[in-house]
């Protein structure tokens, strides 16, 4: 039997952690094994580079991750002996991004968005209290929340109308437009299963002489792409919603508990063989 290592491709919120009290206690254990073992657990979340590093600090992960739903990939530098393909250098980092930047989506809306003036706002004209107001985030988080590299949230005031038809501009200038609950997402065309795919091929070639195996964990339907990229794919239990909508039906599992309950339960099965 050849061993392999494990890749755990795995979304944030409701899925390591606690979908309310953003937890990951209960996954502490299996978390710690996974690590001994020398298994890696890269976060693929829609969080942002900041907020993932401080998930990273508590959490003690000193692996890659992906951010802002698959729009870029952090690698520490002294992570792989050399520096992967298609990255740049920040701080401590190397990069690889997938769309444009933030600023080209800023000037887009503010090109286009000058006909709905008045009836929305973005992250970038927002103070931390007014963000804090409109999430419920603590201060500290918000701070963390805001600073978004590759898109912008815009909180709609408007009539609905209008508001479909900034949205049709801003698609036509290029935009993706991902529409969540409070703000409307203005970004590149992201997809968290090809920043799998390309993570997953640098291991691959960085470490030619180890077999890697992905597993994707994630409990809504933006991680959809990247349980279908992975080779095994779990589905975690929410309370909020139901299972993501998957195509694939091979290597497939569902947890039965949710959040980070379900994160261990399916991890310890599959990784360690045990109930
Ligand atoms: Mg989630």
């Amino acid at each position: 039997m050849s061993l392999t290592t494990f890749l755990i491709y795995t979304d944030l919120d409701g899925t390591l952690l606690d979908h309310d009290s953003y937890s990951f206690a209960p996954a502490l254990n299996t978390l710690e094994k996974l690590k001994s073992a020398g298994h890696f657990i890269i976060p693929n979340t829609s969080k942002t580079f900041a907020e993932i590093e401080a998930f990273r600090r508590e959490a003690k992960l000193q692996t890659p991750f992906i951010f802002e739903n698959g729009a870029a990939i952090a690698i520490p530098k002294d992570f792989f002996p050399w520096q992967p393909p298609e990255t740049v250098e920040k701080d401590d980092m190397w990069i690889k991004s997938f769309t444009q930047e933030r600023a080209h989506w800023l000037s887009i809306i503010q090109q286009h968005g000058q006909h709905f003036f008045g009836m929305f706002r973005g992250f970038s004209q927002m103070d931390v209290a007014e963000v804090v107001n409109l999430t419920g985030l603590t201060p500290k988080d918000a701070q963390l929340a805001m600073q978004r590299h590759y898109g912008e949230p815009v909180h709609w005031s408007g009539d609905e109308y209008a508001k479909r038809e900034f949205l049709h501009s801003m698609q036509a200038a290029g935009a993706t437009v991902l529409t969540g609950g409070r703000f409307t997402h203005i970004c590149g065309e992201t997809d968290k299963g090809k920043a799998l795919q390309w993570l997953t091929q640098v291991f691959s070639q960085e470490c030619e002489e180890q077999q890697f195996t992905s597993i994707a964990l994630g409990d809504s339907q933006n991680d959809s792409a990247m349980l279908e990229a992975a080779d095994i794919a779990i589905q975690i239990k929410s309370l909020q919603h139901p299972f993501p909508i998957i195509k694939k039906s091979k290597h497939l599992y569902q947890s039965t508990l949710c959040g980070p309950e379900g994160w261990s339960e399916c991890l310890e099965k599959i990784v360690f063989n045990q109930e």
